[in-house]
């Protein structure tokens, strides 16, 4: 029997190039070895109150990148986190095992409040038991992360044992599969390729937008003229090319070291292996977006299979916590 698999993602509406090597294309990948549940965590997107009016908006802009990025709702399930409520009821029930010191030491937790002083919200503090629920629900095993949330899990497996040292053996432990590309860095080469940095390139992004882009991309400060020896170890525009132009990498690391190619060319080489990538990705996309009840149906589908699974979970749950007769 294949092992489950879980993970969740924010609605951050159309996702980018970091998304895609980070997760989106290992979360396809995962399809062929594992029963894969993948979920948009609306909820967790609640804990800052911004955009709420653009959530739906959102949800439907990632969903068409995740399908046309390949993940598909015959072989994965895929959903929306408050579509299935029964993950707010067993987050409610964990709480009551989980201690609080555990949850103030987490660093992000004071990373958010530090980031959003006018609102330490108690969403923020319970985050990890809900990403918690979000997995032990489903009885998850593995769970694909990049190493910035290998804390998080290792709550997430405290909260588990815990629950089970007290009420005997219900949850699985669930392990950590790290992806093997966890970190891409934004244009700007100083932080990880994100919204809130701006430095993105969106996967829906024309041929044009994306070359435009690119060409804004910070490289090896070392090399400020044509003539100047590269350091390629040290550029971002390089460490692109080992995921879209990987056959050239080698040949384009020498030409950089010698000066014998430019920022400009190497910048245009990254475009075109970028390009090339996503030109499939663009197609499917486009006739997603035409058909957009595909969207609708995918997460109507993945709810409902979901919630099968969400109501055995939480019935024994409630059984093994004394909330209801013990069955005999
Ligand atoms: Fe970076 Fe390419 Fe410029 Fe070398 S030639 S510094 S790898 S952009």
């Amino acid at each position: 029997m294949k092992q489950r698999v879980f993970s969740g993602a924010r609605p951050t509406g159309r996702q980018h190039i970091g998304n895609y090597l980070g997760a989106i294309r290992n979360y396809v990948a995962l399809q062929e070895q594992y029963d894969c549940i993948y979920c948009v965590v609306d909820i967790h997107a609640l804990t800052s109150l911004e955009e709420t009016d653009r959530l739906q908006e959102s949800i439907h802009e990632m969903m068409l990148d995740w399908l046309a990025a390949g993940l598909d709702p015959q072989r994965s399930i895929l959903f929306v986190q408050s579509h299935v409520p029964e993950v707010m009821e067993l987050h409610t029930l964990l709480s009551m095992v989980t201690p609080l010191g555990w949850l103030l030491r987490v660093p992000t937790f004071k990373e958010k409040a530090r980031m959003q002083p006018h609102n330490v919200n108690y969403g923020l503090v319970g985050y990890p038991v809900l990403m918690t629920a979000d997995i032990v629900l489903y009885k998850a095993e593995v769970v694909p992360v990049g190493e910035d949330q290998l804390p998080h899990l290792e709550l997430a497996r405290e909260i588990a044992r815990r629950f089970n040292s007290i009420f005997g053996p219900t949850f699985p432990e669930p392990q950590s599969k790290l992806t093997s590309f966890p970190l891409v860095l934004g244009l700007n080469g100083a932080q990880k390729m994100g919204k809130t940095y701006d430095n993105y390139i969106e996967l829906a992004a024309t041929p044009e937008e994306t070359s435009k882009l690119v060409m804004t991309a910070v490289t090896d400060p070392a090399r400020r003229y044509r003539s100047d020896l590269g350091h390629p170890e040290v550029c971002n525009v390089f460490n692109l090319h080992h995921f879209f132009s990987s056959a050239r990498v080698d040949e384009i690391a020498v030409e950089c070291r010698s000066a014998g190619i430019g920022c400009v060319d190497c910048k245009k080489l990254l475009a075109q292996g970028i390009n090339s990538e996503l030109e499939g990705f663009r197609e499917r996309r486009a006739a997603f977006a035409a058909r957009p009840q595909c969207v609708a149906e995918a997460l109507s589908g993945g709810s409902r299979q979901a919630q099968v699974i969400a109501k055995e979970t939480l019935a024994e749950v409630k059984e093994k916590m004394g909330l209801v007769q013990r069955s005999v």
